[in-house]
């Protein structure tokens, strides 16, 4: 089995839909198949303004939700032949009328809930989900849908959920094997908690979805569908004759994605590289390129570096004196308070004299 992960731009609008649909039928003949979709490039975002927009007490989240639904509806139009399009545009339409009811209690309440947001960006792959798999239906590819929320459970941690992967691979295996299909096709980035809420992986996090499925079912390979080529030697907009990375290890995709390069989520990489499962990163739109091949071992080239990243948005802190040289607890302490309010630390560095951190 292997599992195919389409991401926003793949499936942005009925062109590119249909690019992957080919990749998909292609790579389906040969094995079992499960597809990991995000939603259309743009629609988290969306909803997530509906919500803060209708927290503001601002009406014109209507509008926004408007938007999102005109374009699920055409894409559904345009994707599925007159006869097929009824229960899907009807799925749409009571999918879309859940956005607005959710909303509409955002607006009353003035109160927009980690818990309700992840309820609420739950939509965007549940729509394009359904219907890239109505797509496949309709074009001769039998397949199921299952909702991913059945399958991946997390903690109650909105937003960011932690996977219970005792749990959710218990219930992925009693789901795929013994495999009654040989095309499913799952929402990724949404998961629920112990108590049936709906949760999410973090931003990017349809990547993770395809890495646990992946690893659960122990896959042949995990791949990444997006519109690079692969993973670079650094980011392009910020050099100019920046390479792909034919093959990286599993550490080196891993710092590689922490600093800079969006090209896969980093918590990505974790549950595949315990089962030895490669990764592969390809894009929709330039399927023959190689493009990037993530494994235990990353081949020699005849050079140490892989790669140069780069990370914004970042603040550097350092907390230093005198008063610090050979007193047990400072680091802890100024890690504790960090922790506490949830801040991230990508990089620690001590001076030897341990004046400064
Ligand atoms: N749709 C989600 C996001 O934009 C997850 C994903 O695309 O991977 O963050
Ligand atoms: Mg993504």
């Amino acid at each position: 089995m292997q599992v195919l992960k389409f991401g926003g731009s793949s499936v942005a609008n009925p062109e590119n839909i249909k690019r992957a649909v080919e990749i998909i039928k292609h790579k389906s003949q040969n094995e079992p198949t499960i597809v990991v979709v995000s939603a259309l490039g743009g629609i988290t975002n969306q909803l997530l303004e509906a919500g803060r927009t209708a927290a503001k007490g601002d009406e014109l989240y209507k509008e926004i939700i408007h938007a999102i639904t005109t374009r699920h509806l055409e894409l559904v139009k345009s994707l599925l032949p007159l006869t097929d399009q009824s229960s899907t545009l009807s799925f749409v339409m009571q999918r879309c009328h859940e956005i607005e009811d959710i909303c509409n209690g955002v607006y009353l309440l003035r109160e927009f809930s980690s818990k309700t947001e992840d309820r609420l960006i739950a939509y965007g792959e549940l729509l394009s989900s359904w219907i890239l798999s109505a797509h496949l239906s309709a074009t001769g590819n039998h397949n199921v849908w299952k909702d991913a929320r059945e399958l991946i459970r997390t903690d109650v941690h909105f937003t960011k959920a932690v996977v219970d992967y005792n749990a959710t691979n218990h219930r992925l295996q009693e789901f795929f094997f013994p495999a009654s299909s040989n095309l499913y096709v799952l929402p990724g980035f949404i998961a629920s908690d112990p108590n049936g809420n709906t949760t999410t992986l973090g931003r990017g996090g349809s990547d993770y979805t395809a890495a646990i499925l992946g690893a659960a079912i122990e896959a042949s390979v995990v791949e990444i569908w997006t519109d690079v080529s692969g993973m670079m030697t650094a980011d392009p907009r910020l050099v100019s004759n920046a390479k792909d990375i034919p093959t990286l290890s599993y550490q080196e995709a891993m710092e590689l994605s922490h600093f800079g390069a969006k090209v896969i989520y980093p918590p990505t990489i974790q549950p595949v590289m315990t089962k030895k499962i490669p990764v592969v990163i390809k894009n929709t739109f330039a399927p023959d390129d190689p493009g990037t091949l993530i494994q235990a071992h990353s081949k020699v080239n005849g050079t140490p570096i892989r790669g140069i990243s780069s990370i914004k948005n970042i603040a550097l802190l350092s907390l230093e004196g005198s008063g610090m040289v050979g007193i047990p607890g400072f680091s802890k302490r100024l890690f504790e308070a960090l922790a506490n309010q949830e801040i991230n630390v990508v990089l620690i560095t001590q001076a030897s004299s341990e004046h400064s951190i």
